[in-house]
């Protein structure tokens, strides 16, 4: 069994950390403090990397790009190394799991549960790894045959938040190596230890040298630099909808890189009269703590039918006060920690305007003190109408805003209302009600009858402005390569010059 299975405290002193730069760790550089969420104490000191280290980061993944000893081998040698890659995942999974709750504050028993579908995405991608494949036209008259040719696009940027440090990351990285890229990661600057600790793994599964790099720090002087990096070839962005425009903006003004983006969202539930309001209402209580509702894709805006909005909320308000909150090396927490001290401000002052506002606070509303760390309770406000601040803001914490609707027409554009379009879900015995409204609302992910399921087969993305692009399952492949058209003549020359 891992030294870290049974690990209930917090380290005594903080690990600390170098970068990872072609297949190695590199230290010398200025450190930075990473405190844990829940409790309070220093428990990783990161890098800070300079604009130098990304330029040697990004010189490393282009030496390998080029020298093919990754995009030239074959798709079952590259599925090789990500298959042994998920063996020393599920081998060193407590160990991970702890170090991504000292930074993130997430229960440990969901951080190890994200752990398994980040080995998953390693054993899906070793498979799309194996079956990438272009296409061919024998269409185009005896003399002409087409193919199309898939090829790697070269040097990837990837950006990463701090909400899901690890499984974002491996719901990208292991599609990236799918399609032979090579990559310079820069994780968040408060969530990085797991980050750095995949280029342990990966090159002890067997990656070539300089196929993933780490470079740390902050997003405004190395994320920026990566995203105006004119040998990048292309960037994929996790994060928050604003700094995606600033990496448009970053890509137009240098070299037209492509770019993968995935963003906000401010993602309806709508609740029909004949739901098994039991269940919704788990799902809805689920969809909106999970994570501390610090989930790109959290349910944050119940849309309920009014015939049964009140009984709804009564239930939902019950569960939700029935959720265990508190410390995240505890095996019992469901809910976790805020995972910065700024974020959790954010979410208060989101608390205090919905009760300035006028909506109807059913159920949570307070900061939670647990002695140590930073907790809120799961909050339900009622009431919500259109031009509020918590009906139309990506909260990013435990906040849910119901509406009440009368026809199913009202439901979809009340879920249609936003700028964003990330993902939805839909609950409803009516095959009918579940499938219209699943074919009428604008979303990338969609649930009925359920929330937050699914696995790396299935592509993730959104639409409107939670993003461009899809990563994940053989989508997230094709995602990192690049179409070539190449046409063959077969027979005589038909002469120009006559
Ligand atoms: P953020 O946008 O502040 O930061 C994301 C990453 O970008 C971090 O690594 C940060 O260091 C870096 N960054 C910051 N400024 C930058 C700049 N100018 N140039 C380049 N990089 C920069 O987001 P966050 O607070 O870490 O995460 C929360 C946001 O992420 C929320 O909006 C959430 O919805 C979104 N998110 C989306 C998804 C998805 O799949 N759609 C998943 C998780 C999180």
């Amino acid at each position: 069994m891992s030294q870290f299975a049974n690990t209930q405290t917090a380290p005594t002193a903080p690990r600390e950390f170098g970068f990872w730069l072609d297949g190695a760790y590199q230290g010398g550089r200025e450190l930075f403090e990473r405190s844990s969420p829940g409790h309070g104490v220093p428990v990783t000191l990161i890098p800070k990397c300079t604009v130098d280290d990304l330029n040697a980061a990004v010189a490393a993944a282009r030496r390998t790009f080029e020298d093919r000893s990754w995009a030239g081998i074959s798709g079952a040698e590259r599925a090789g190394v990500l298959l042994r890659t998920a063996q020393i995942l599920r081998d060193r999974r407590d160990e991970i799991a702890y170090w991504e709750v000292l930074e993130n504050g997430k229960p440990i028993s969901q951080a190890r549960g994200e752990i398994d579908h980040c080995i998953a995405c390693f054993e899906v991608a070793a498979g799309a790894a194996r079956l990438l494949h272009g296409d061919s036209f024998n269409s185009l008259g005896d003399n002409l045959f087409g193919m199309v040719l898939r090829e790697p696009v070269g040097v990837v940027g990837l950006i990463t938040p701090w909400n899901f440090p690890f499984l974002i990351l491996c719901e990208r990285v292991p599609f990236i190596l799918a399609s032979g890229c090579t990559m310079v990661v820069k994780p968040s600057e408060v969530t990085s230890a797991t980050t750095l600790i995949l280029g342990e793994i990966l090159a002890d599964a067997g990656l070539p040298k300089g196929a993933y790099n780490v470079v740390t720090g902050s997003g405004r002087t190395i994320g920026q630099a990566l995203t105006e990096h004119p040998d990048v070839d292309m960037l994929s962005f996790t994060g928050s909808t604003s700094v995606g425009r600033s990496v448009v903006h970053a890509a137009a003004d240098t070299n037209f890189k492509k770019l993968g983006l995935e963003l906000g969202g401010k993602n309806p539930i709508i609740v029909f009269a004949d739901a098994d309001l039991e269940d919704a209402a788990d799902g809805a209580a689920f969809g909106i703590s999970f994570n501390t509702g610090q989930c790109c894709v959290s349910s944050s805006r119940l849309i309920v039918d009014r015939r049964v909005a009140k009984e709804f909320e009564e239930i939902l308000a019950r569960k939700m006060k029935k959720i265990v909150v508190g410390d995240p090396l505890d095996e019992s927490t469901q809910v976790g920690a805020i995972t910065t001290s700024q974020q959790n401000e954010t979410i208060m002052s989101y608390i205090a305007k919905g009760n300035a506002e006028g909506a109807r606070l059913v159920t949570g509303g307070s900061q939670m003190d647990l002695g140590k760390g930073t907790y809120i309770e799961p909050t339900l406000f009622s009431d919500v109408t259109k031009g509020m601040s918590i009906a139309t803001d990506e909260i990013f914490g435990p906040v849910l805003s119901s509406f009440h609707f009368d026809t199913t027409e009202e439901a979809i554009h009340l879920a249609n209302d936003t700028v964003y379009g990330l993902a939805a879900s839909v609950w409803s015995k009516n095959i009918d009600t579940a499938l219209s409204v699943t074919r009428r609302v604008r979303a990338g992910r969609f649930w009925v009858n359920c929330i937050m399921a699914g696995g790396p087969e299935m592509p993730l993305g959104g639409f409107k402005q939670s993003g461009w692009g899809r990563e994940a399952g053989v989508y997230g492949v094709e995602e990192y390569t690049q179409v070539k058209s190449v046409h063959i003549d077969t027979g005589k020359r038909s002469h120009w010059i006559k």
